[in-house]
């Protein structure tokens, strides 16, 4: 195999929560009378810190704090999140790299407690090494638990894949000077992740060939 270590992000890299986000972005924009969203426009706006998104819906955060908005965000998603199923091929591919001896991390921007209890949810937690979430849940982003993560693994940053599905996950991945390659099927848009300049798939079985060499 060319990699001998992989990171994954979980939210929409591997859960299927981009449509979900959406709705739950809708509900809030309905309940201030705000235009709402689609997918598209989601996709093409996301980013970390998410701070940096809600701005862009039109909320205004002197009515709004972000905080206030982060809650709301987090309580209907908490009720709904296992509305969301895997992507398709998951828990194939995940096997299948255990079976080969590839030890595999989660390295995520949801809140640590929570993104345990979604892995668990979903029977994947043996295959982890290693699972790191945010302490809270404003998803500020991921670079500094990625360089701790990074420095404190025996294994040369070459060797090293990190999948995504957002612009930050490449950031990230670029900070902790490891390989990464990214898929289109979660919260960026295509061309926001092609402008990256790394491998762009538009599913896991699509990359499966490039994950394993
Ligand atoms: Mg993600």
């Amino acid at each position: 195999m060319k990699f001998k270590h992989v990171i994954w992000d979980w939210n929409g890299t591997l859960w299927d929560d981009t449509w979900l986000c959406v709705e739950i972005n809708n509900h809030m924009l309905q309940r201030r009378g705000l235009p709402e969203i689609d997918i598209s426009v989601y996709q093409n706006k996301l980013c970390f810190p998410v701070d940096r998104y809600y701005c862009q819906l039109g909320f205004d955060y002197s009515k709004d704090p972000y905080k206030i908005l982060a809650e709301e965000f987090i309580a209907e998603y908490t009720d709904r999140r296992y509305e969301c199923p895997l992507h398709s091929g998951v828990r194939e591919l995940i096997a299948e790299l255990k079976t080969r001896g590839i030890p595999q991390a989660v390295l995520s921007a949801y809140q640590h407690d929570t993104l345990m209890q979604a892995v668990t949810h979903f029977q994947l937690a043996e295959f982890f090494d290693d699972i790191i979430g945010l302490n809270d849940i404003y998803a500020a982003g991921k670079v500094e638990n990625g360089l701790k993560y990074i420095a404190g693994l025996a294994v040369e940053k070459a060797d090293v894949l990190f999948l995504g599905d957002t612009v930050h996950d490449f950031e990230v991945a670029t900070a902790m000077g490891v390989n990464c390659a990214l898929i289109a099927h979660g919260h960026n848009s295509r061309p926001r992740l092609e402008a990256c300049g790394v491998p762009v798939f538009d599913s896991l079985s699509e990359g499966r060939s490039f994950i394993f060499g």
